[in-house]
């Protein structure tokens, strides 16, 4: 996960209330891939270090088990580049220009620069994050299914051309609810401004989700609402599931306004995250302890990825120097 800031519900909803799960069935690995962030954010690199700890610590406080799983920072495995650079030479362009994911992001982000070399190139740093660790599976969203599939062209490519079988297929693993939208309706990001965040304060929850889209076609109180056209439904869906035949009702009837709806959803949403914040407040208070998870996580990982990146220089090299 790309450390682009404080982590916000859609990460909870399409990440980590999964890979939390993921911990009792896998050995877990959880990246922050800092080498990603600053392919988009590069005009601001000198926020990447208060980033990285600032996610790690919504990490934790999401659930993440440093002692079930390896919590690693991309940048001090330099392995992972090593790995990019070899995948590069046998990455056809095409693959990468075809890429949905990419031409969506050209489309949408238009606040910062990123038609650049590395961008277009991120799949590529991807995969070689997957396979320097020989993953079996990785837990992404929606959005991210093109770059698992090219992570494992790019690996039957590599077996094929260096005539090994080093590298397995990884499978992808989606969540029951893979996507939550924004507050006005497209995916929820950072970059379009239309997220709540696991940080955030009550009164900003509140305020956040009382300008909320709703059913474009209920403009007055007395209109009877379509529900499945409401954003707002869609959060009571995910987050309090209990509760959606009443919200049907009362919409649908008119016996409800925008408002009040609202209102009881902010209620909810705010006692989901006041036990994520009560946890995340415990680790910030406690720095040190959070530095000491992260070089566990970077030996951890460096083990491993030194013995694939031997048996990748074998397999490419055939002779070492
Ligand atoms: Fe949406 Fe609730 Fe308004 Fe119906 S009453 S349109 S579900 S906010």
């Amino acid at each position: 996960m790309r450390p682009t800031g404080r982590l916000h519900l859609g990460h909870l909803v399409g990440a980590l209330s999964n890979w939390s799960k993921l911990q009792d069935q896998y050995d877990c690995i959880f990246s922050v891939a800092d080498w990603h962030a600053l392919m988009g954010e590069y005009e601001n690199a000198s926020r990447m270090t208060e980033y990285s700890f600032e996610m790690v610590l919504d990490w934790l406080a999401c659930g993440i088990d440093p002692k079930r799983a390896i919590i690693f920072i991309q940048s001090q495995i330099p392995a992972h580049l090593e790995l990019q650079m070899i995948f590069s030479c046998l990455t056809p362009l095409g693959w990468l220009e075809r890429n949905p994911t990419y031409k969506e992001q050209l489309r949408e982000i238009t606040s910062r620069d990123i038609q650049t070399y590395a961008f277009l190139g991120y799949p590529v740093l991807q995969a070689a994050d997957i396979l320097l660790y020989k993953a079996q599976a990785v837990p992404v969203g929606e959005d991210q299914l093109p770059h698992i599939e090219l992570a494992r062209e790019i690996a039957r490519r590599f077996n094929f051309l260096y005539k090994t079988e080093l590298f397995q297929d990884c499978d992808a693993i989606l969540t029951p609810t893979p996507r939550l939208l924004g507050l006005d309706g497209r995916k929820m990001s950072k970059s379009y401004e239309n997220a709540i965040n696991l940080s955030d304060s009550e009164e900003i929850v509140r305020e956040k989700i009382s300008k909320m889209f709703t059913d474009p076609k209920r403009l007055r109180l007395k209109d009877p609402g379509h529900p499945d056209q409401c954003n707002v439904y869609s959060y009571y869906q995910i987050f309090a599931s209990e509760q959606t035949s009443a919200v049907h009702e009362w919409c649908t009837a008119a016996a409800k306004g925008c408002t009040e709806c609202k209102g009881i959803l902010a209620d909810r949403m705010i006692s989901v995250l006041r036990p994520i914040q009560e946890r995340r407040q415990a680790y910030a208070s406690k720095p040190d302890v959070v530095k000491d998870i992260l070089k566990e996580g970077q030996q951890k990982a460096q083990a491993i990825a030194s013995e694939t990146m031997q048996q990748v220089r074998e397999a490419v090299f055939k002779h070492e120097l």
